[in-house]
């Protein structure tokens, strides 16, 4: 293609509300063969809300709905994650509901809000912290198996029937011993289902990638008629598995040989593997880190705007020569 063709492509897409950084990204674009996503804050809204809670053991006699919820949000209280924001106000909440005066119980007797001292967020697992000289785990199973919490049977039972409906669970653990359960559910956009369908018809891969378990991601892929599916994978994983694709390893068209890849992804998390992938797309909402390692900004944050892309570069580089 011309310079001049690149200028107008670039245009084009600054009118749709594509941002491009330059007539390479431009180019590769036209060669895309898979599209990887990204699942919290791609796929999915990225706005979590909890739909429930489940407490499988009393931690003393005082050891209520308030204070496994308590000790829940206190542990979030120093996370910036979009999960701990939904667990803060979903406690938040019910807490204040709890509060109005009933007939036995006045407002004395019920627990004080929890504080944490100690605070650590395990980044892709979850946080640690103290609460009242106990140790507290909030995250999912891997938090759960590597900080040597024991998972009842009841607490796998809940655990299987949350990620069935496609929701993602977190685990609170007291003391070595999961107590409690609560389910998150971040909905998928409205139309990222269609943009999946028509990648599916231009012959063209979409695999999703995410931080969270199995089963929740397998889910939401389900929903989206996603077939390949890469969870649980490490923050610094995203970028090799990234790698491992571009090989042709794992893909659905022209296995084993050199493939064009893009990435689609709006976290701190995403931002090497959209610095390693050969187009990487990043939401406009998306953290700096995630904008400044992209190569095309979706300033709409519109999941259709990949498809445009993808449009625009084939038209430059293929009809227009
Ligand atoms: P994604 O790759 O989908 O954007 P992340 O890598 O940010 O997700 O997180 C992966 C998983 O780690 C989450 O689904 C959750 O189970 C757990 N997690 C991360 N941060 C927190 C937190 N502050 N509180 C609870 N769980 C967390
Ligand atoms: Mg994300």
């Amino acid at each position: 293609a011309t310079p001049t063709a690149v200028m107008v492509g670039t245009g084009v897409g600054a009118t749709n509300g594509i941002l491009i950084k330059g007539g390479d990204a431009l180019e590769r674009c036209a060669n895309v063969g898979v599209v990887v996503f990204d699942k919290t804050g791609t796929l999915t809204r990225g706005k979590p809300m909890v739909t429930g809670h489940q407490v499988f053991t009393d931690l003393s006699q005082d050891h209520s709905l308030h204070s496994f919820l308590s000790i829940a949000a206190a542990a979030e209280a120093g996370s910036q994650h979009p999960l701990a924001g939904a667990v803060k106000d979903y406690a938040a909440a019910m807490l204040q509901g709890s509060k109005s005066p009933s007939k036995e119980d006045g407002a004395a007797q019920m627990p004080e809000l929890a504080s944490a001292t100690q605070q650590t967020d395990i980044p892709g697992q979850g946080v640690k912290c103290m609460v009242a000289g106990a140790a507290v785990l909030v995250g999912n199973k891997k938090l759960m198996e590597e900080g040597g919490a024991t998972i009842s049977p009841q607490a796998e039972e809940y655990v299987n029937d949350v990620i069935s409906r496609a929701r993602t669970v977190l685990l609170v653990a007291v003391r070595g011993e999961v107590v409690g359960g609560i389910a998150v559910s971040d909905p998928v956009k409205p139309e990222a289902g269609g943009v999946v369908a028509r990648l599916n018809q231009m012959k063209i891969e979409s695999i999703l990638v995410t931080g969270d378990n199995w089963g929740t991601a397998n889910a939401i892929a389900g929903e989206l008629g996603i077939d390949k599916v890469m969870a649980e994978v490490s923050p610094g994983g995203k970028a090799a598995k990234l790698r491992e694709l571009q090989d042709g390893k794992g893909v659905r068209f022209n296995q084993n040989r050199k493939t064009t890849v893009a990435m689609v992804g709006d976290g701190v998390n995403d931002s090497p593997a959209l610095a390693a992938a050969d187009v990487g797309i990043a939401l406009g909402a998306g953290t700096d880190v995630a904008i400044e390692a992209a190569d095309y900004v979706l300033v709409r944050n519109d999941l259709e705007g990949v498809l445009t892309a993808l449009h625009l570069s084939r038209t430059v580089f293929r009809r227009i020569r």
